[in-house]
């Protein structure tokens, strides 16, 4: 059976180094690293996000502002607040909690974030930094940023010369996790929906990445033997095992087959989920570093 990757418990080891990192710039006299987290509407699924996000943020020792809009803020409204949160120097890091409403264009709202304040990596300075490789001051979407963390742990830093499949080829997942994975000299493939023979393409990889949207997709016997399995989609399915109206989590993956060929694979929930609240802060840190004059945290 495959070693079963724990991301709750990476997830806090990243969360319990940022809090020291964070005392240690106190220390050294420097403000607290400071994050603003927009959220306009009343989505409850995003309002359980920006509370987590603000109660990590705290639990770091980080300055913690949230905005809470109304869904019926003009554009030109939400451009103002991002511009003075762009000019705030107690603000390191600005986090616009998506979707916004239709009447508002996401892609200008997130192209106004100053971006060396864009912990979120969506910035296209961001996006260019890290599709040519500069690592260092690139701020890398948080999602396959904890992914990635998650494969070092299992497979250590020298990825080179692995074959990597990326099933999604999404800006905010699967482009920036084929482009860590590059960059970490894999070789890498990128599958989507028209993808040709997926399951023969996804037993070539030594790591494969699931990042679709369609639950349990990755069957057992799509898995190389031995492969570090990352399961980064969250699909919630009807349960009637547990109950009438009842549903459960499942990631893109079906856990229990794959499980049986992988060497190391990610549950859901509790693989990359818990992952990306912890990259968020480690982010908001390497932000404050910089902002300070000092080298990034690694
Ligand atoms: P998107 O919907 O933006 O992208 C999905 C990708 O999957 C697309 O590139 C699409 O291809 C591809 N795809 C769809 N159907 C198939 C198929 N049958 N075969 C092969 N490829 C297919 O999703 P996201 O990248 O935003 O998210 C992916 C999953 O990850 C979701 O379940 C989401 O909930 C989860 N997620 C989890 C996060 C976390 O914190 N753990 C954070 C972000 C997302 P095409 O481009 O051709 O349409």
């Amino acid at each position: 059976m495959a070693e079963l990757i724990d991301g709750k418990r990476v997830a806090e080891d990243v969360v319990r180094r940022v809090k020291a990192l964070t005392a240690e710039l106190l220390e050294r006299g420097t403000q607290k690293p400071g994050l603003a987290v927009v959220i306009v509407g009343e989505d409850p699924a995003s309002q359980v996000y920006v509370a987590s996000k603000s109660r990590t943020a705290k639990e770091c020792g980080f300055h913690s502002v949230q905005h809470t809009l109304p869904a019926e803020i003009s554009e030109q409204e939400l451009l103002d607040i991002i511009g003075e949160l762009n000019a705030d120097p107690a603000i390191n890091g600005i986090l616009v909690q998506l979707p916004l409403p239709g009447h508002v264009d996401a892609g200008k709202v997130i192209q106004t974030i100053a971006p060396q304040k864009d912990v979120d990596g969506f910035h296209f300075i961001n996006v260019g930094k890290l599709g040519t490789g500069e690592l260092e001051t690139a701020f890398v979407p948080c999602t396959p940023a904890g992914s990635m963390l998650l494969i070092e742990r299992v497979r250590g830093k020298d990825l080179s010369g692995l074959n990597a499949v990326v099933v999604g080829r999404s800006n905010i997942v699967g482009k920036p996790m084929a482009n860590l994975l590059l960059a970490a000299n894999c070789t890498v493939t990128i599958a989507h929906s028209r993808t040709k023979d997926l399951a023969a393409l996804a037993r070539t990889a030594d790591i494969l990445v699931a990042a679709v949207g369609r639950p349990e997709m990755v069957r057992g016997d799509w898995v190389k033997s031995g492969a570090t399995v990352i399961d980064v989609g969250i699909n919630r399915i009807a349960a009637p095992e547990k109950g009438e109206g009842k549903t459960r989590l499942v990631g893109d993956v079906a856990y229990a087959e794959a499980a049986k060929t992988a060497g190391a694979i990610t549950p859901v929930p509790g693989g990359v989920g818990p992952m990306t609240i912890a990259m968020l802060m480690a982010n908001t840190l390497a932000s404050a570093y910089l902002a300070a004059g000092l080298k990034r945290p690694s």
